[in-house]
């Protein structure tokens, strides 16, 4: 089969090619901002390498080829000629690079345009481009995020420490959002103190926006059972939005049912509840289907239309021009030494249970089932129980980040990479967190209601029915003693550890020993 092509204007010569990836459906993608309708032809490639460097969850390579399908029609019935090779068409090279070459076979051109990727691995390969096609390559930056690489440096240069609140404050004041004047509304930064309520089972929540696939889906849907089968997840029901207006009526969902009760409760777990207040728009904003600071607008109007509260809409503007911002300067500062970061010395692999869910532990089991079932997590699952787990058991952070990257939909390395390996494994040593996120089961239960349908005992701190949590957090604190002692945030911990009988601690650390000794059957 060839690549799918328009047959307008066909005698038109071709000055620029564009190459816009996957990440990149956005209609005022810098790319196509610097060209014409009739000075380009744009390519786009669903490509195996990327479809495989780590083993994506089945709705996550769904998610992304439909909604680069739907993409690339969009822009077709927008007048732009494009390209468009599918996974299965003939001659797929299976590489971006392949595929820019015969695109510049197929057609010529004087340069190439493309914006800048997410990740550092997809940026070395672009800078061999130029190489490799011998022409002129323009990597344009990616003015979808709110803070440039440059900006970032200049914030990070010479501070001792590079904490996100700080950096926060600074993308308020650029801005303007949730501004009176030079001061925040509300008279705080930060709301964080009223969002720690656990949730209860008689709350009423919200229902996610499920769109049916169309017959464009269901195509996908086919290739990815025909090609990805032995993939982690389960394809099916299949209800993600897969282009912008579908994107932005998720978000106008979110906005009206979710937001006002998205600060109070963004901490909690419950079981049977996979998405509480959570917005589910990180897919989307991700892949470009929606514009983060249009949607941080839209939930600030909310505010000031009195639908939504300001502890609400602060936190959910701060994970995006806070939280997202800063991981991905983080990223691009510290790439790509990063990725090798091991601040512990954790080499244990990552138990069988994070692919299948089988585990007497229920907490990790809701997390991971709920993962399998639809490639999503909320923040709290994600650090506080596959993330503290792995943090606490010792699990190599390398193992622990590509199972993130793999089973998230929204996981880009720009994105996860921070997040796993610097916040919840705290392998950076503390370049993004003030301490490690440890936490003890009764964390867990205070938190969620997992702990009732548990076949160990939360309340039990030692022996075979003990949560195993507790001796694995008491392990942990020992165990790492020569890292974190010098930590003032840890003081208090080390000073129980330290007043604790020697029986007693004798007993924590058996405990986990065991425990750590029936992983994947040690
Ligand atoms: C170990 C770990 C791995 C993670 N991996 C990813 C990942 O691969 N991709 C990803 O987008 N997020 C990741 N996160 C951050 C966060 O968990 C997800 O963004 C969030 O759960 C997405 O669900 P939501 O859209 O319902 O978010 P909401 O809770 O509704 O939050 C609103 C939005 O804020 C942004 N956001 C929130 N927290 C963060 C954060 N810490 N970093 C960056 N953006 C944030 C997202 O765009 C999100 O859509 C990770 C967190 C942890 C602890
Ligand atoms: S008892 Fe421990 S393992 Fe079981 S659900 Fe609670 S925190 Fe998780």
């Amino acid at each position: 089969m060839q690549p799918h092509r328009t047959a307008r204007r066909k005698t038109q010569p071709i000055t620029d090619l564009v190459f816009i990836l996957g990440d990149q459906l956005s209609p005022s993608i810098s790319s196509l901002n610097a060209t014409s309708r009739d000075d380009a032809r744009i390519l786009m490639a669903e490509v195996m390498d990327e479809a495989s460097y780590v083993p994506h969850h089945k709705k996550k390579i769904a998610f992304l080829f439909s909604a680069m399908r739907h993409f690339a029609e969009s822009l077709r019935a927008d007048g732009w000629r494009v390209d468009y090779v599918r996974l299965d068409d003939d001659g797929n090279s299976g590489s971006f690079t392949g595929e820019l070459k015969r695109a510049i076979e197929r057609h010529g051109a004087d340069r190439v345009l493309v914006t800048e990727p997410g990740e550092w691995r997809v940026r070395q390969d672009m800078e061999t481009w130029e190489d490799e096609t011998g022409l002129p390559v323009e990597i344009l930056e990616d003015d979808r995020f709110l803070c440039s690489h440059e900006e970032f440096r200049d914030w990070a240069e010479d501070r001792k420490a590079l904490r996100m609140e700080y950096f926060y404050r600074e993308m308020r004041r650029k801005t303007g959002l949730l501004m009176e004047g030079d001061e925040p509304a509300g008279g705080k930064w930060n709301f964080d103190a009223e969002n720690r309520k656990p949730a209860k089972a008689s709350l009423f929540m919200p229902k996610p926006h499920c769109v049916k696939p169309d017959p464009v889906t269901e195509e996908v849907l086919t290739l990815v059972v025909d090609r990805f089968a032995d993939n982690f997840g389960d394809l099916e029901p299949f209800w993600f939005a897969v282009t912008v207006e579908q994107a932005e009526a998720a978000r106008d969902h979110f906005i009206a049912e979710a937001l006002p009760d998205f600060g109070d409760y963004q901490d909690a777990m419950l079981a049977g509840e996979k998405f509480l207040y959570h917005s589910l728009l990180s897919f989307y904003i991700n892949a470009g289907l929606l514009d983060p600071l249009e949607t941080c607008r839209m939930a600030e109007e909310a505010w000031k239309a009195g639908d939504a509260p300001l502890n609400a809409v602060e936190g959910f503007i701060r994970q995006i021009i806070g939280w997202r911002e800063y991981v991905r300067g983080i990223y691009w500062l510290k790439m790509p030494d990063y990725l090798d970061l091991n601040f512990f010395d954790a080499d244990r692999p990552l138990p069988d249970f994070y692919w299948t869910g089988e585990t007497d532990m229920a907490c990790l089991r809701a997390a991971i089932t709920q993962t399998k079932e639809e490639a999503y997590a909320h923040h709290i699952q994600r650090l506080m129980i596959t993330g503290n787990f792995a943090l606490l058991a010792g699990i190599d952070p390398k193992a622990v980040h590509e199972w993130y990257l793999a089973v998230y939909a929204d996981a880009y390395e720009w994105v996860e990479l921070p997040n796993t390996l610097g916040m919840s494994q705290y392998a950076d040593g503390g370049l993004l967190g003030t301490k490690p996120y440890a936490a003890g089961g009764n964390y867990i239960s205070k938190m969620s209601d997992y702990c009732n349908g548990c076949r160990y005992d939360v309340k039990q701190k030692t022996g075979p029915d003990a949560c195993p949590f507790n001796s694995l957090y008491w392990d942990f604190v020992s165990r790492n003693a020569d890292k974190l002692r010098g930590n003032p945030r840890m003081a208090r911990v080390y000073s129980t550890w330290d007043r604790m009988k020697d029986d007693r601690k004798a007993e924590y650390l058996e405990t986990a020993e065991d425990f750590l000794a029936s992983l994947n059957g040690e």
